[in-house]
């Protein structure tokens, strides 16, 4: 049921009323958008897990879980004006409480790898769980994408908005300090989703938080990402060793199959007889974003020619993690009862560079008592 608040918030935030008249499409609906929740299901331990679905003034749709803050379901129009979830996951609650692959899931506290499982901090040595070979990855044994978190609905003058909160005691998968993060997802009246991640702590430690989506533009008609063209605003990635753990130089994409500076289809160079792209099984790698970090700015722009869906992406983090969902293997069965075969769909995981812990020249992933970690991303959609 539509909810329709014109007269009462007309006063309130006339600019973004979502009021008949005040923009060709709201005018449409006359609608504001509304949140709505359900109680989705239990995990293990009978733990209640909610699901809100945030509709815009559009009428367009994203589904966001307290289980791991994921991001469930995200339903866009394609040029036809056809709406599909673009979207890899799973229709109930039951595969997102089994091992998967993070599908749209928040990683914490330290997305991507950290060599060795282990770093060095003010001259203490810390250890941490192993899940990835020798290496610590996205988080650990039990990271933030294995809790249910803590939501509130928060006004936003952009759209509909939901606020996350979730506290990783000190040591937790051997990370030190208490670490409260937050997530405020934002679905705006334009059909953005936007990422906004704060988190402080009582000791030093290190933070990367991302979000884990994985996309596919066609929204289940095409059963690889290949012919999607992708554009990053990366002049450089960060080569990594066999177990894709970044060496610590910044290579120009010039003349790589890791060149994205203009839109090229990724099935294009995800093959390529290149050292890099066989450690990576494909595209597996950390871009070095230009402009200023801390800064929102682009990231990178991707479009389905067939749908005609776009995503431009905008963050203020220094790299973005492009994965071409390598290790997808058709062995898990998602949304519809598709089978997600390897490249079913791709990760623009925005982010500070794998392994910074360990790598001194990198941007600091450090955060300290007092100060506020704070990073925000974009994921904005269209037509063309
Ligand atoms: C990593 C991949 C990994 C995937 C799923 C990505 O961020 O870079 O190597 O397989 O996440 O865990």
């Amino acid at each position: 049921m539509k909810m329709r608040f014109c007269v009462l918030m007309m006063g309130l935030a006339l600019a973004h009323s979502g009021c008949a008249g005040d923009n060709g499409n709201r005018e449409q609906t006359g609608d504001r958008g509304q949140t709505v929740m359900t109680e989705w299901g239990r995990t293990d331990d009978g733990t209640p897990v909610h699901l809100y679905t945030l509709t815009n003034a559009r009428g367009a749709a994203v589904s966001i879980a307290t289980w791991g803050a994921t991001v469930v379901s995200l339903t866009v129009p394609d040029r036809t004006g056809q709406p599909g979830d673009v979207l890899l996951g799973f229709d109930t609650l039951g595969p997102y409480l089994q091992p998967h692959p993070y599908f749209g899931s928040i990683v914490g506290r330290y997305g991507n790898r950290i060599g060795g499982a282990s770093f060095t901090l003010d001259g203490q040595t810390y250890t941490l769980a192993k899940n990835n070979g020798e290496n610590s990855l996205h988080g650990g044994v039990r990271g933030f994408d294995k809790y249910v978190w803590k939501a509130r609905e928060v006004p936003s003058q952009d759209g509909q908005a939901l606020e996350l909160v979730h506290v990783s005691p000190d040591g937790d998968e051997g990370f030190p300090g208490t670490l409260t993060a937050t997530v405020v997802y934002t679905w705006t009246d334009d059909n953005a989703l936007r990422i906004d991640y704060t988190a402080t702590t009582d000791k030093p430690t290190v933070v990367n938080l991302t979000n884990h989506a994985y996309f596919n533009l066609s929204a289940g008609q095409s059963e690889t990402i290949l012919d999607h063209r992708l554009e990053l605003d990366a002049d450089r990635f960060t080569p990594v060793d066999a177990g894709l753990i970044p060496t610590g130089e910044l290579r120009p994409v010039e003349g790589t199959p890791f060149d994205f500076r203009t839109a090229r289809r990724i099935g294009d160079g995800i093959d390529a007889d290149d050292e890099q792209i066989r450690f990576g099984g494909g595209y597996d790698h950390n871009f070095v974003l230009n402009g200023p970090a801390g800064t929102l700015r682009r990231a990178a722009f991707v479009v389905d020619p067939a749908s005609g869906r776009t995503m431009e992406v905008l963050t203020t983090e220094p790299g973005v993690q492009f994965y071409s969902g390598n290790f997808l293997d058709g062995s898990l069965t998602g949304k519809g009862g598709r089978t997600y075969v390897k490249r079913a769909g791709f990760c623009l995981e925005t982010q500070h560079f794998p392994d910074s812990p360990n790598k001194p020249d990198f941007p600091s992933v450090v955060l300290r008592p007092g100060e506020t970690y704070r990073t925000t991303t974009v994921y904005r959609f269209g037509t063309e």
